[in-house]
């Protein structure tokens, strides 16, 4: 496995122990880095709090990436405790249930605004954020988390896919940027995961049944193989790679009829 010794890093998008970002957090400490983990709003700071006990003296802090005050809020935070950033987990998405079960023709202007505000800008927005706290360790890892559902069709995906296409193209933009400051922004796109957010996708069961049936390893990813697929990309064995949407979908991308 690779190391995150001595590295100090941000995650963002923790719900609870079935989040994909919980498994990148875990993974990350176990190779050795100091965290700060967000929660969006009271609602989710006990689940946060409690995940985060296992962990070495965690930050743990708000952080709706809707708000820009906030965004602020962290990194200042941030800065204050750690001196400085390695790298950032972007794991935060959404978009209006309505959104998701409507005909994508009918997605709506706010449900829109919304699904690529949460789910692609906030990339943007927190890369702005960080990147002054990672030019201090003289540069940094960002990794966000996609789907294929930005190239493809998913029944159900709708407006999520164009957030996701958004963010992938986001990434480039980024990495093009951000790459003379030794900052590195990279995404996975991941397999269909059992979370939270997965559940609000109507038919989400059958498709984790097709990717069994179809993916060329007959079976689904876990989110611990995304996470060390993203400890990987977080750390300096990755320092060659940036710009990337890496696969960790038990090759499902690659299979056509
Ligand atoms: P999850 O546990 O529900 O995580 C999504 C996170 O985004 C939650 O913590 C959610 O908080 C947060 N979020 C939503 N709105 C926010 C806001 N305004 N500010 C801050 N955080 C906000 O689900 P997950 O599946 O692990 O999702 C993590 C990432 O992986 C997402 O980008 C998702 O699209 C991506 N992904 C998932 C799969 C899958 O099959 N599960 C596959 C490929 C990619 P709330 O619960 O409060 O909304």
């Amino acid at each position: 496995m690779a190391s995150l010794a001595g590295a100090h890093g941000l995650v963002v998008g923790v719900a609870n122990r079935r989040s994909i970002s919980w498994a990148i957090a875990r993974a990350a400490g176990a190779a050795g880095a100091r965290l700060a983990l967000t929660y969006q709003g009271e609602r989710l700071e006990d689940n946060v709090r409690e995940l985060s006990e296992t962990l070495e003296s965690p930050l743990v802090l708000p952080c709706d990436v809707t708000s820009d005050q906030q965004i602020a809020e962290v990194a200042a935070a941030v800065e204050r405790e750690f001196g400085g950033l390695d790298f950032l987990v972007h794991g935060a998405a959404f978009a209006p249930k309505a959104e998701l079960d409507a005909p994508f023709l009918e997605t709506s202007r706010e449900g829109f605004r919304i699904a690529l505000d949460v789910s692609a800008y906030s990339l943007v927005a927190l890369a702005r954020a960080v990147a002054p706290l990672m030019d201090r360790r003289g540069g940094g890892s960002i990794v966000t988390l996609t789907y294929l559902g930005s190239q493809r069709v998913f029944t159900g995906y709708n407006v999520m896919g164009v957030a996701k296409a958004a963010l992938e193209s986001a990434v480039r933009y980024l990495a093009a940027e951000l790459g003379p400051r030794n900052i590195r922004v990279n995404a996975i796109s991941a397999g269909p995961i059992k979370t939270l957010a997965a559940m609000g996708i109507t038919g989400f069961s059958d498709i984790l049944h097709v990717y069994r049936e179809r993916a060329p390893m007959r079976r689904n990813v876990d989110a611990a193989e995304v996470a060390d697929a993203a400890v990987f990309l977080l750390s300096p064995a990755a320092r060659g790679i940036t710009g990337e949407i890496v696969h960790v979908d038990v090759g499902f991308h690659v299979v056509g009829i």
